[in-house]
């Protein structure tokens, strides 16, 4: 074994090129071609009927709603949707799949050359997005015996046809250059950008710990400064955001060594695993000849109507990216405080609490400080703490009436935390009112003064930074329900007359 490179060096000498081919599993109610449920955590083979189990005389319908999730996909990631195409039988064998062939599409798929940009560190990448097609998902293999959970060393395997049929849709990108060494980095926002667009068109809940979104990573390595492309790999399983950066960067190594070595890279499938972060060969990787494809014989072209894609594109939501645009107008942040916020998953919260009448500085303010501060020591969401932007909004305005000095507004937001009560309810119960009136302060100053005349001499002597010894008495006997700064004008106009 060769000694582990870094990844400074593998970026220093080779350039990646990645591509990704992301599954999704589309949230309808029914299955692709038959009526069965597709609700996730059922029984085993509850949700099964003859068309899904391959039986023989069945035949398909195709799910009306699934192509038109499709082309809410296609139409959001900026593609040609196709006038007129077909489904083609994609022909293997592997026990979880029933009929021994997929119905998916090959040469026609229904959306084409479309792109999707993504943030990359401040910077915008354009993802060319090479087609979004349909096809159905298979079952699901439970090995049973071994201490892995792998087919070796099992006594034997059980299947559960439950998943298959349900509606898959794949989208796959053209091959991504250029980017170097935040490849990484570039193919983690690519999937986090389309999972949260999928989530905005509520074509499926998106969810990578279940297997509706799975991510395929390709990763292949050129010398920089060569022309020739590598042998690429495609690493399968890759199932959390975070792995997918991995993925991508523990291939980039494992290539780089092989190549220094002077060996060859095999084209395979490799196995993401979550517990070392390393990948482990699977199947060479078939040709496409290998899969004898031909147009599925049993269904009907599918050609939507013009008019209806029309439709759907009326339709679409505003997408994430316009959202982050016309929020960043409308809260007057630039490009890094919006990553700032999007970051700390505040976005949302400082809107809302704009929304509720607060000047937006001041929201971001409180959502990027003390209650990103909460969130993070209870290692919680800042949206799971319980406070709404419209409390927050509240304490906000009563610091901008003066009720509360920004002392006390924190600890009526603690309040707030801690009981779930109102703020004014808080401030009620605590008495955390800001020591406004001039008879009450006006006593606290005299004390101050008195007890510390040589410092009440050198502010009088124009040492005016000298004035906060007594400001932090006044605010000391007051227990902080004062208004530092309110102190701090009532102590020079009595000492300096000014
Ligand atoms: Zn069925």
């Amino acid at each position: 074994m060769t000694q582990a490179l870094s990844y400074d060096d593998v970026v220093a000498r080779y350039e990646p090129v990645i591509g990704l081919e992301t599954h999704v599993e589309l949230g309808t109610a029914s299955k692709m071609f038959c009526g069965c449920s597709t609700t996730f955590g059922a029984d085993p083979n509850t949700q099964v009927c003859p068309v899904c189990l391959g039986l023989p005389g069945s035949l398909p319908v195709t799910n009306a709603a699934a192509i038109e999730y499709a082309i809410r996909i296609g139409l959001a990631l900026n593609c040609q949707i196709a006038t007129w195409c077909r489904f083609a039988r994609k022909n293997y064998f592997y026990p979880d799949m029933p009929k021994n062939f997929q119905i998916s599409q090959y040469d026609e798929p229904l959306c084409t050359d479309g792109w999707l940009d993504v943030d990359v560190d401040g910077d915008t990448v354009r993802v060319e997005i090479e087609r979004v097609h349909l096809e159905e998902d298979t079952g699901k293999t439970l090995h049973v015996g071994g201490a892995t959970g792998r087919i070796h060393g099992a006594t034997h395997s059980l299947v559960d046809y439950n998943r298959a049929g349900i509606p898959l849709v794949e989208v796959v990108t053209k091959p991504v250059t250029g980017v170097g060494a935040r490849a990484p980095e570039l193919a983690k926002a690519y999937v986090t950008e389309l999972r949260d667009i999928l989530r905005t068109l509520g074509v499926s809940d998106v969810r990578m710990e279940q297997g509706s979104l799975r991510c395929d990573v390709n990763t292949s390595l050129r010398l920089l400064d060569t022309l020739a492309l590598g042998t690429r790999t495609e690493t399968k399983n890759v199932n959390s955001l975070r792995s997918v950066e991995r993925a991508v960067r523990s291939e980039m190594v494992r290539q780089a060594e092989r190549l220094d070595a002077g060996e060859r890279i095999v084209q395979e499938t490799r196995h993401f695993q979550e517990d070392t972060g390393r990948s482990r060969p699977g199947r060479s990787k078939e040709e496409a000849t290998d899969y004898r494809y031909f147009p599925e014989p049993d269904l009907v072209p599918l050609a939507p109507e013009p008019a209806w894609v029309a439709t759907i594109q009326a339709a679409l939501p505003e997408l994430p990216a316009a959202r982050r645009r016309r929020l960043a107008a409308q809260l007057g942040a630039s490009d890094r405080d919006m990553i700032a916020m999007s970051n700390t998953g505040v976005v949302d919260l400082v809107a809302a609490t704009a929304a509720a009448g607060a000047p937006a500085a001041e929201a971001r303010n409180w959502w990027m400080g003390h209650l990103a501060q909460h969130a993070n020591s209870a290692d919680i969401e800042p949206a799971e703490l319980s406070i709404t932007p419209e409390q927050v909004a509240r304490v906000i305005a009563l610091v901008a009436d003066g009720t509360l000095s920004t002392g006390l507004a924190r600890q009526v937001v603690d309040g707030v935390l801690e009981t779930g009560k109102d703020p004014d309810q808080v401030i009620s119960e605590r008495g955390l009112r800001t020591v406004g009136d001039a008879d009450t302060l006006g006593a606290a100053i005299d004390e101050a003064i008195a007890a510390r005349p040589d410092i009440a001499d050198k502010v009088r002597g124009g040492k005016v930074a000298a004035a906060g010894v007594l400001v932090g008495a006044v605010m000391k006997a007051t227990r902080g329900q004062a208004d530092a700064s309110t102190v701090r004008a009532l102590l020079l106009s009595r000492l300096t007359g000014g």
